[in-house]
């Protein structure tokens, strides 16, 4: 979030999305902008076994949504709140895509 006491190199206002505190020490790679997260309760996996079913236990999903300061590229990431796997960082116009997807995989083509 864009305060008066936004760091030097925020050189831009948040987004109204953006819910990250911003701090003058943050290092280059953390200068990003992101969303309060969504969470999810979760059965979900690597896939990286055979069955790929054996992978699946319960976890919490967090989706949030960021921007790097200076890049017009929003993104998306879908992560497991507990464990390294599953992982996944999709851009918005893909995340979009994804979405269709599971739509239609879950029986409603007319979305
Ligand atoms: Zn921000």
């Amino acid at each position: 979030m864009t305060t008066d006491d936004s760091p030097t190199w925020l050189t831009e206002p948040c987004p109204s999305w953006c819910a990250r505190q911003h701090h003058e020490g943050d290092h280059p790679e953390d200068r990003f902008h992101q969303s309060t997260p969504s969470t999810i309760d979760a059965i979900a996996g690597t896939g990286d076994a055979v069955p790929l079913t054996s992978t699946l236990h319960a976890c919490e999903i967090v989706v949030r949504r960021g921007r790097h300061v200076g890049d017009a590229r929003e993104w998306l990431s879908i992560e497991s709140a507990e464990h390294p796997q599953p992982r996944m960082a999709l851009t918005a116009e893909s995340a979009q895509s994804l979405t269709r997807a599971l739509l239609i995989q879950l029986g409603h083509p007319q979305i």
